[in-house]
């Protein structure tokens, strides 16, 4: 199959291009490199060993839209190209709207005058927002606390409304939890461009040395050690689920939500300890009162992944924080090295 994948130079599309290509499909790039750099692809073609077309550009551009369903095609889209930083998107809310929402719409408009029909979104667990019971199935109401949050689920509406127009068109939401970890060769993986906002990478960083310790926002939740709980899944085991969302779209007309999680969660203690036991070493932490915005505890209840799109997480905790360590390690200044 002829696969566009949008953002597919940032981390979870890199990892997502080398799974699509092992099962043999063809894949193009779209990335304007806001959050990535054009090495990323160089690696992920020596370990492919194969071709990626590539272009440079925004997601909210028609004319390279355009240009890209022309020279290649698609039969599907996997769509990552956005912003995701949560603090960000409250500063800069339309900038989060545009991007997030509006590159949807113009992706979604291009594919239309293509007869492009099949999509695959990155949506995110931050869409259902505080649990009224956890592990989040795909019914939990969504009510996000955040712009980043909005702007995926008007995102899911707009492809909800969209697949709902045509029986010819396939929406496949992949709402996914924390991805960690990084491929098993330890030449792609996380990257942040700026100082992390997430805890593996900040983790990762302070066992390299490039800071001096991890700060532990809270450790007064309702939880068994005091620190929130998260599910993390492994970014092999999400970008495999990409493949599966494929051949549903394929098979499956309309739209369907996801949850693409592991169904277990680990405190921020228990993420030190993990990574601890994988780098040899002694991470320092300093505690720091809660972070705005953070909930307890939150788990996915996988089973309709698993039942519909044959999917399953393989990876646990220590090949998580083990590929995170191999990387961080192997590359310590992430691809700036070269
Ligand atoms: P990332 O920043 O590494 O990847 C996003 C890619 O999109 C980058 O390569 C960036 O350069 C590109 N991009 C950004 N704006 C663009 C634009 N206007 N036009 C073209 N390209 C653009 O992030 P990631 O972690 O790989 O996330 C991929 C997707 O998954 C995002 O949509 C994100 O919101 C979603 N998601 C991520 C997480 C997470 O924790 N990493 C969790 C849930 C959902
Ligand atoms: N966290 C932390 N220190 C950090 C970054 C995160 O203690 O430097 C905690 C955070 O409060 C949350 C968990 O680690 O309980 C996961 O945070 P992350 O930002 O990675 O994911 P999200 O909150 O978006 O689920």
């Amino acid at each position: 199959m002829h696969v566009l994948v949008t953002g597919g130079a940032g981390y979870i599309g890199s990892h997502t291009l080398i799974e699509l290509m092992a099962e043999g499909h063809d894949v193009c790039v779209l990335d304007n490199y806001a959050n990535a750099t054009p090495e990323v692809l160089t690696r992920v073609r020596t370990l492919s060993n194969g071709q990626i077309a590539d272009y440079r550009g925004d997601v909210r551009d028609a004319a390279i839209l355009d240009q890209i369903m022309q020279d290649f095609a698609p039969d599907a889209v996997v769509h990552f190209a956005g912003l995701k930083a949560v603090s960000e998107s409250q500063q800069k809310p339309l900038t989060y709207y545009d991007v997030n929402v509006g590159g949807t719409l113009a992706l979604l408009h291009a594919m239309d005058r293509a007869g492009c029909g099949r999509i695959i979104f990155s949506s995110s667990a931050t869409v259902y927002g505080e649990p009224d019971y956890l592990p989040y199935d795909e019914a939990h109401p969504t009510r996000p606390a955040s712009v980043y949050g909005r702007t995926k689920l008007m995102a899911e509406q707009v492809l909800t409304d969209w697949a709902g127009a045509d029986p010819g068109r396939s929406a496949v939401i992949l709402r996914y939890f924390n991805p960690v970890g990084a491929h098993g060769s330890a030449r792609i993986g996380e990257d942040p461009q700026d100082i992390p906002n997430n805890l593996m990478p900040y983790i990762a960083q302070v066992a390299v040395g490039r800071r001096p310790a991890l700060t532990i926002f809270g450790d007064d939740y309702d939880t068994p050690d005091g620190t929130g709980q998260r599910d993390y899944i492994h970014v092999v085991d999400l970008a495999r689920a990409h493949v599966a969302a494929l051949d549903y779209a394929g098979r499956t007309p309309g739209v369907r939500p996801f949850n693409i999680g592991t169904g277990q969660s680990y405190s921020v203690i228990d993420m030190v300890r993990a990574f601890e036991r994988a780098c040899g070493q002694t991470i320092p932490t300093r505690q720091a009162p809660r972070r705005a915005g953070d909930i307890a505890a939150m788990q996915a209840d996988p089973a309709r992944a698993q039942a519909e799109l044959g999917w399953r997480a393989q990876h646990d905790l220590d090949a998580m924080t083990a590929s995170t360590w191999a990387w961080q390690s192997a590359n310590p200044h992430g691809y700036d090295a070269g």
